[in-house]
């Protein structure tokens, strides 16, 4: 397996840091997917973005998780349908953050900026992010049979949670 590759625009040459480059290197060994791939990061002044055409994530190294790296390397993916075949990931930034949180405990530094996780569990993210983590790796596993994935997983966060 060949090493990822991360190509750096010139403004996030002059921005990154030690801790972004050692997040990112983290970060994309639990995408096995992107391994072939060469990431191209930029900087932005948000969290994140990302542009699927141009295989580019951006990143603000001032506000930097593994949960908002995660998140914009899984929307990657979401662009790689043809590739994943069945493992393909849906669209939408719901789907993104379970996908995200379903790969790795890696991504559980922060909760979710979309999933809907209810107000009990943001109030203690770390007591109850492991469960939210489960929770989602269950709701991948519906999907193959219920499209309403999405509403069971956020039925289960708040009856299992609060
Ligand atoms: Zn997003």
């Amino acid at each position: 397996m060949s090493r990822p590759t991360f190509i750096y625009t010139r403004t996030m040459q002059a921005k990154k840091t030690k801790r972004l480059e050692s997040m990112l290197e983290a970060s994309i060994k639990q995408f096995p997917e992107l391994q072939a791939e060469a990431v191209s990061v930029g900087y932005t002044k948000r969290y994140g973005e990302a542009d699927v055409q141009r295989q580019l994530i951006r990143l603000n190294p001032r506000k930097l998780s593994y949960y908002v790296i995660g998140h914009e390397l899984t929307h990657l993916l979401q662009g790689m349908k043809e590739a994943l075949g069945e493992h393909a990931i849906p669209n939408g930034e719901i789907a993104c953050d379970i996908w995200t949180i379903a790969r790795s405990e890696l991504f559980l530094d922060e909760p979710p900026g979309y999933l809907d996780v209810g107000r009990r569990v943001l109030l203690d993210w770390k007591l109850h992010r492991d469960r939210v983590r489960s929770l989602c790796i269950q709701a991948i596993e519906k999907r193959k049979t219920h499209r309403t994935y999405i509403r069971w997983l956020t039925n289960a966060l708040c009856t299992s949670l609060d």
